[in-house]
């Protein structure tokens, strides 16, 4: 039976780990070819192995999803070499500084700025004109915090950024269902992955930003640890797959309802 991606060609920025790694793998086991973009050709490496060791097709472009010229030369590279872009998962991110207002400089607010945000405009905007002839399926990475906020301080930027993204994202929708493009937004609550680890597991930072010490379980009314980046894999599967060609400008959450309290 032919997998049912097959023939699809997938871009997914910050594909070396996390969200993006799971997707990644996610995306090529049912038949897309996966190019991912990020910072460092070599931390994408062993995910490209992953793909090739299982029979997939994977190339890696190094590139920084908030600069406009780095991005233009990856994309077109992608699109040179496959001649078309299918699917892309816009989910390069980082938390950056978490510093109350008063204390965040304005270099650290565009860096975060810079990549969650300008990068996914980048990322789309890039993506577009190899999609436009045939259609295809965008998904943005943003987070629980563009939509609420944790009861601490110092996260202004992060959330601004994730927030940013939603809203484009749906402007992104409207602008792009002429060309069947379709545009939806994720929104994991907490991840396993080294975003996760380098924060809220650190229980320093946890005291300097005031999360409650229980995060994440006593954080979700599921009362789960914090899931897997396969689980959020699963949800962009769905939403690369014609299963989902009703779908457009969502938003959907992956939280555990934690979103809700
Ligand atoms: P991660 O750190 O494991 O992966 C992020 C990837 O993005 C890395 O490979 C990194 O090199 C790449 N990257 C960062 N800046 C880049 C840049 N300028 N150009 C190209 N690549 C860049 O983290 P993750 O948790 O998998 O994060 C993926 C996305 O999920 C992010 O947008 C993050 O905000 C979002 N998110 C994560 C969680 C969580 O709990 N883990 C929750 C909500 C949203």
């Amino acid at each position: 039976m032919e997998k049912r991606l097959a023939n699809k060609i997938a871009v997914v920025t910050g594909g070396a780990s996390g969200i993006g790694r799971a997707s990644a793998l996610r995306l090529a086991a049912e038949g897309a070819t996966v190019a991912i973009v990020d910072l460092k050709e070599s931390d994408a490496l062993p995910v490209q192995q992953e793909i090739q060791q299982a029979g997939g097709e994977c190339l890696v472009v190094e590139a920084d999803v908030s600069n406009p010229e780095s991005m233009e030369k990856a994309i077109s590279s992608i699109s040179e070499k496959f001649g078309a872009i299918h699917i892309v998962l816009s989910n390069a991110g980082i938390n950056g500084a978490f510093s109350p207002i008063e204390e965040l400089s304005a270099d650290e607010w565009d860096q975060t700025i810079q990549t969650n945000l300008r990068g996914t405009f980048l990322t789309v905007k890039n993506c577009l004109p190899h999609m436009k002839k045939h259609g295809g399926s965008i998904i943005i990475t943003s987070s629980i915090n563009g939509n609420r906020t944790f009861s601490n301080f110092g996260m202004a930027a992060y959330s601004t950024s994730k927030a940013g993204q939603m809203a484009f994202g749906k402007m992104a929708a409207l602008e792009l269902a002429q060309y069947k493009i379709r545009v939806n937004i994720i929104c994991p609550g907490a991840i396993e992955t080294n975003i996760e680890e380098n924060t809220f597991r650190n229980e320093e930072k946890l005291e300097e930003i005031q999360i409650p010490v229980e995060y994440p379980e006593g954080n979700q009314p599921l009362k789960h640890k914090s899931a897997e980046p396969e689980q959020v894999a699963h949800l962009v599967y769905f939403l690369a797959s014609e299963e989902s060609n009703h779908i457009t400008g969502s938003e959907m959450y992956i939280d555990g309802a934690e979103s809700l309290l």
